[in-house]
């Protein structure tokens, strides 16, 4: 089936209008003409090669939302017309433990990912800054036609992966939460902190983010290069979800935490970082990680999101403007999320 849309052809070259082609879409497949694509960090990572072993060329992009306009003969759970999502993944095994278990993204045998990847037959797979997608119906997610459909795209990705983490650390009314990093993911993880009854601090770089911080749902907004400011949380912190996409010192947050309490990384920076011991030890503080969500929790996300009215902040942009986004994403200048219109490149 031909695509089009824009590629990164190396690390070192901006993106640029690309043709191509995807897989005939098959019985268990449906067709997405694509509306509108997020700009994730991520994607950023990817095309740049920060994580090593990018495969070009690459079109990015998995915040991905659009309608139906072709279904397989075995498809069940989508008719053309509808609305449908994409995020990270597009198959897996769908038989190991994992895979089992609703957790896709650690399949046991290599989940395919958006983009960046190579599917079941070996053929590099391309994602959502382009026209259209086919996918299996497993792997596409249903979407409420109640919400914004262009600041849906984001919980695609930004949404699930900051829902699962505080989701799983069981974030409650009356706890105490920080989201370190207000971008994509931070602002996300804001809002669904907040949305589950949680005191909400956000920890910024960026003094200028403050009113935006408030009126996103913090309850606090603290300046991480003020010394006072986290000299005075020390010790208060049931959970804290770090966000941030760039090397960072750790400790300064980790020792925030209550004792017993719990600290979750999703940003992915491209060098390790180190922790303290006595930062943990002192106190059975936790560190851990959490990478996207499995497909149930997705679905599960999106309809919490169209129950409560949740969706992303965003900027819409064309893709021609997708260089020009990257480098403000870099410099923390997004708000809060770029969403690419792919009338654009109708
Ligand atoms: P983003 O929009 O660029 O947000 C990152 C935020 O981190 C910035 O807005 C900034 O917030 C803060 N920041 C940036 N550089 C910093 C520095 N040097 N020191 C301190 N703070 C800094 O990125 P995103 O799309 O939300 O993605 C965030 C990270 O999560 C990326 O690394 C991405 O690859 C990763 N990610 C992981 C998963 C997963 O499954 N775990 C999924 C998606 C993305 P302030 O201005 O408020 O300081
Ligand atoms: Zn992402």
């Amino acid at each position: 089936m031909h695509s089009h849309g824009y590629a990164a052809l190396s690390k070192s070259t901006p993106l640029e209008p690309f043709q191509f082609e995807r897989r005939e879409p098959g019985p268990t497949d449906i067709v997405i003409a694509i509306k509108f694509c997020g700009v994730c960090h991520s994607d950023i990572h990817q095309t740049r090669d920060e994580w090593g072993g990018s495969l070009f060329p690459m079109v990015p992009g998995h915040e991905i939302v659009g309608e139906v306009t072709a279904v397989g003969n075995q498809v069940t759970k989508f008719k053309v017309g509808d609305l449908a999502g994409v995020g990270c993944m597009v198959d897996s095994c769908g038989h190991c433990v994992n895979c089992d278990a609703g957790e896709e993204q650690f399949c046991q045998n290599g989940m395919v990912l958006t983009y960046n990847s190579k599917d079941k037959q070996g053929e590099l797979v391309q994602g959502g800054y382009s026209n259209n997608i086919v996918v299996t119906e497993a792997f596409a997610l249903k979407l409420s036609s109640k919400l914004d459909l262009a600041a849906t795209a984001p919980l695609l990705c930004a949404g699930i992966t900051t829902y699962s983490p505080i989701k799983a650390a069981g974030v409650k009314p009356g706890q105490k939460v920080g989201v370190v990093g207000l971008g994509g993911l931070g602002h996300m993880g804001l809002k669904f902190a907040h949305s589950f009854g949680a005191k909400v601090t956000q920890f910024t770089t960026s003094l200028n983010k403050k009113e935006d911080a408030l009126r996103l749902g913090a309850d606090e907004v603290i300046l991480s290069k003020d010394p006072a400011a986290m000299a005075a949380a020390a010790g208060t912190f049931d959970f804290i979800l770090d966000t941030v996409s760039a090397p960072h010192d750790m400790d300064q947050y980790l020792s925030l935490l209550k004792p017993h309490g719990r600290y979750t990384i999703v940003g992915v920076p491209e060098k390790p970082m180190s922790v303290a011991a006595f930062t943990l030890i002192m106190g059975n503080r936790s560190l851990s990680g959490s990478a996207i969500g499995g497909i149930a929790e997705t679905q599960e996300m999106l309809d919490y999101c169209a129950e409560h009215n949740i969706v992303s902040d965003i900027e819409l942009i064309p893709m021609q403007k997708i260089n020009e986004s990257y480098t403000r994403v870099v410099n923390s200048d997004v708000k809060y999320r770029f969403v690419i219109d792919m009338n654009s490149i109708a």
